[in-house]
């Protein structure tokens, strides 16, 4: 029996709903633009999937704009907020995620000035540097919640610096959603990212948050649909899953997070009395589901596929680029040394996922690295 122990990349699609998608994936004939009867099926499909993600993050429906996912969300803040203030710099966190981090390089390549807001050893952004690297920014990007390590960032010392500075926020709350309890407004961002198939949702849908008073540009030009933020013919399937996912994480959020905060504590507990393993960001608040961890001894990748070997399936830090391995850029903004990191294994918990899996996970974790470790003494010996 295979284990998912990886709902941070991304979640099944729950039966729910799959069912409430049903009607739209084909049966019923119409584009939502479209002023008939069976256009007004599409639009009001797509209203409700709007309150019912503005429900989520306690947010106005009219704030909603919905994508295709949070990767276009992000490219839609960085590079929408940048083209409509004529912003010349900007600021993220030396924690984000590829899509921001990489949006934020094409935008420094055509000549903004990009800084990068340092973390603490726990992830945690330092205040102290906050205020002068933001200093003349149009925009600071800082997520809500770090895919890896599960980091919950607090900020409030950013807010407060950049509203002394007019620098606008946008907040990165993909991972966030569905298993924290998420208010926009009170965030103080001016625009916030969320995914659907990261809370049982498809994939390719997703919603940018936007504050009323922020400027921002379009960077898909069309048709006037989502407010003329994001031309295309809706996915309105997608999107009514999304909807449902939303309302659904709403409901169950505080047994959701419970479940799977039994299931990381549990983890972390029998981790620890591993002599090898080193748990990650083990002081700062984190999500109730993720969990990272290092090997002494061992590399993350080899792991990841000796532990799929035996039917689980989680995520290692580090990233193969060129084919040279490298660290988790995370992992290096947070000091972690360079041969713990690349051991680096994240395991992220789901609805579906029971004790046994923390069980049978420990006990293949452990026959792997008590093997290696018996033939390596071996190896050594001969
Ligand atoms: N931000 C974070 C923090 C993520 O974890 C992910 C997905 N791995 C994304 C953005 C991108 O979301 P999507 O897959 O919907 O493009």
């Amino acid at each position: 029996m295979a284990s998912y122990l990886d709902n941070n990349a991304s979640t099944a699609l729950d039966a729910r709903v799959l069912e409430a998608m049903q009607p739209y994936l084909g049966a019923i004939a119409g584009n939502a633009s479209s002023l008939h009867r069976f256009g007004r099926l599409q639009r009001d499909a797509i209203e409700t999937a709007r309150a019912q993600v503005a429900e989520l993050v306690n947010a106005q429906p009219g704030q909603v704009i919905f994508t295709s996912g949070g990767t276009e969300s992000n490219n839609l803040a960085l590079q929408g907020v940048m083209a409509a203030t004529g912003g010349r710099a900007l600021a993220i966190g030396a924690t984000e995620h590829m899509s921001v981090l990489q949006p934020a390089e094409a935008l420094q390549k055509s000549g903004a000035r990009l800084s990068i807001l340092p973390v603490d050893a726990e992830g945690r952004l330092l205040k102290a540097a906050l205020a002068d690297n933001i200093k003349d920014c149009a925009l600071a990007s800082v997520m809500l919640a770090n895919n890896e390590t599960g980091v919950i960032q607090d900020l409030t010392p950013l807010v407060e610096a950049a509203a002394k500075a007019g620098v606008w926020i946008h907040t990165d709350a993909t991972q966030a959603a569905g298993k924290i309890e998420l208010d926009f407004a009170a965030t103080g961002a001016h625009t916030m990212t969320l995914s659907s198939h990261k809370i049982y949702g498809p994939m390719g849908a997703g919603a940018l948050i936007v504050d009323k008073r922020l400027p921002i540009d379009a960077m898909l030009h069309g048709g006037s649909q989502e407010n003329g933020l994001r031309a295309g013919t809706e996915n309105v399937a997608a999107i009514v899953g999304f909807g449902k996912a939303a309302e659904l994480a709403q409901q169950e959020l505080k047994q959701r997070a419970q479940h799977t905060r039994q299931l990381r504590d549990a983890l972390q507990q029998q981790l620890q009395q591993m002599e090898r393993v080193e748990v990650f960001a083990v002081d700062a608040p984190r999500l109730p589901n993720t969990l990272q961890f290092g090997v002494r001894g061992f590399d993350g990748e080899t792991l990841l596929m000796q532990l799929d070997r035996k039917g689980f399936a989680v995520s290692s830090g580090s990233a193969c680029t060129s084919g040279k391995t490298e660290a988790s850029h995370v992992l290096k903004a947070m000091q972690v040394e360079q041969e713990l990191a690349l051991s680096a294994i994240r395991v992220s918990f789901g609805q579906n996922n029971t004790m046994r899996d923390v069980d049978a996970f420990v006990s293949a974790l452990t026959s792997i690295t008590e093997m290696t470790t018996t033939a390596v003494m071996h190896a050594a010996q001969v």
